[in-house]
This record gives structure tokens, sequence and C-alpha cells, in this order.
């Protein structure tokens, strides 16, 4: 008899699955150890949430540079690659018999755009690295010149180790903060309203009517449905409190003030 194979779904299957996409760094972590406000959790995602999944894809050294255009494809590409990483495990969980959803939409919520989890929070949580002052996770292995993924399931699954935190973290140098151009990175606060990636995400002839509004907080019909269209839509038009970080970099003789 002739048939498609359940996969058994299990942290081997993750290791290899992670493995076979070159993928080093992830963790495995329980649902209900991420500390997520109300309104924010997994199981705010998927009502069935026992685990999230989450993974650091690693960036090439030269992914910001070019020209406009061609760092626009690269980083296109990367968030296609990452994407995809997600769809397909959240597709292999869902051909073990286990709900699964990738972490991908937008929310509006308090006056300001959130995901619906924070991932650098959760891969903070899970012991994946340090969130720094531009508020980006500094993985303890690349350093922040990482893409962060992840999936909510409902299969229960064992934890991987929290590793022991190694390697440099922000060391407050400061240096994302005088970088943004916009002036939207301070110490520990990030006004994503000013952040180039937001507005730029906005068609022009709407930002006058859009700013404002979504930094009213007040819902309207359709909201999330528009910021996650607008999340798609969303342009890498700026990268620099990610590139002038010295662990982008991960040059040691780059960590000072
Ligand atoms: S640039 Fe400096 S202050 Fe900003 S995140 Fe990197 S190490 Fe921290
Ligand atoms: S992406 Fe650019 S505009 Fe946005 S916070 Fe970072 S430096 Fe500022």
């Amino acid at each position: 008899m002739t048939g498609l194979i359940t996969p058994v779904i299990d942290r081997e299957f993750i290791a290899g699955f992670f493995h076979d996409r070159g993928i080093d760094l992830y963790a495995v972590v329980s649902a209900s150890s991420l500390h997520a406000p109300a309104g924010r959790r997994p199981c705010d995602l998927l009502a069935s949430a026992e685990t999230m999944i989450l993974f650091c894809m690693e960036m090439d050294k030269d992914l910001f540079s070019g020209t406009p255009t061609e760092i626009s494809s690269k980083v296109r590409d990367f968030v296609t690659n990452l994407r995809n990483v997600e769809d397909d495990l959240a597709s292999a969980l869902k051909s073990g018999g286990f709900d699964a959803t990738p972490v991908l939409s937008v929310i509006l919520s308090d006056g300001t755009i959130k995901g619906d989890l924070s991932l650098p929070h959760c891969a903070a949580d899970a012991g994946l690295g340090e969130i720094g002052d531009n508020r980006l996770l500094i993985s303890y292995r690349h350093g922040c010149r990482i893409g962060l993924g992840a999936v909510v399931t409902s299969i229960g699954m064992e934890e991987t180790p929290l590793p022991e935190p190694s390697g440099e973290t922000c060391n407050h140098c400061k240096k994302c903060i005088r970088a943004c151009p916009e002036h939207a990175l301070s110490p520990g606060t990030l006004d994503l309203f000013r952040c180039r990636n937001v507005t730029g995400s906005v068609p022009g002839f709407l930002l006058p009517v859009m700013v404002p509004f979504m930094q009213s907080g007040i819902r309207i019909p359709f909201s999330n449905w528009l910021l996650d269209l607008l999340a798609k839509r969303k342009v890498n038009a700026c990268a620099d409190c990610l590139t002038s970080c010295p662990h982008f970099h991960q040059d040691p003789s780059d960590q000072g003030s």
C-alpha cells in the first residue's frame, strides 16, 4: 500500500529541518514561558498554542550594500526566504496533525504598531540573545546580522536548553541612536511612527491621513487588515540602526563608543 508518510514531529525533526536549511540558531520554547502581555501571547495568535519555535536566519554581510534598487531586491529575497522557512515549518507541523501558524502580522495597539508577538523579546526569552538599544535582538552567535522567524504550534515539545549567555551584547555605544536619520531611537525606545520603514510602507498620498490616525490608536474597521497589508507592502527603506551597530559587522575592534 502506498501513501504519504506522516512525519514524526519531535526535536530531532526540528533539528533536521533547520540543518537542511543552513540555520544553526533556533529555539523550541513552551508558549507559556514567554513574557508577553495579554492580547499578544502565543495563545492569542493560536488558541491551541503549546510551543513556539523561533529561528535566526543569518544575513549576508553585503545585504545592505549596493544601489537602493539592488538592496531592495536583496532584502526582498532575504525576507521571502525567511517567510518560506516559516511556511515550510508550519506546513510540516500541520502535516503531522498539529495546528501551526507563522508569526507574521502586525496589530495596532495602544497607539502604536506592534507585531502580534514581539519576536526580539520572545527570542530573548528563549535565550537566543539580548535586545540592544536599537530594539533588535543581538544574538550570541551572529550578533544582530539576523532575521527572526517563528511558528506557533499546538504540539507540546521538549524545550531546547537555554544557552549560557555568551559573547558581547549591547554596550550602549549609541551608534544606532546617532545613525537614525529620523531620531526615532532613544535608549530603550523606538518611535515606530518616525521610522522610515513604517512611514515608507504607507503610500505617500495616504501619509498625512494614516500616520496621525494610527498614532491616535483609534480602531477603525479593517484597521488590522490594513496594517497587515502595509506590513506585507513594507520595503526596507532604512537599516541604519542595524548596520551602524558593531554587532552587525561583529568586529571586536569596533566595540567602543
Ligand atoms: S549600536 Fe551600540 S547602542 Fe546600538 S544596539 Fe549596537 S551596541 Fe547597542
Ligand atoms: S530603520 Fe532607520 S529610520 Fe527606522 S529606527 Fe532604524 S535608523 Fe531609524
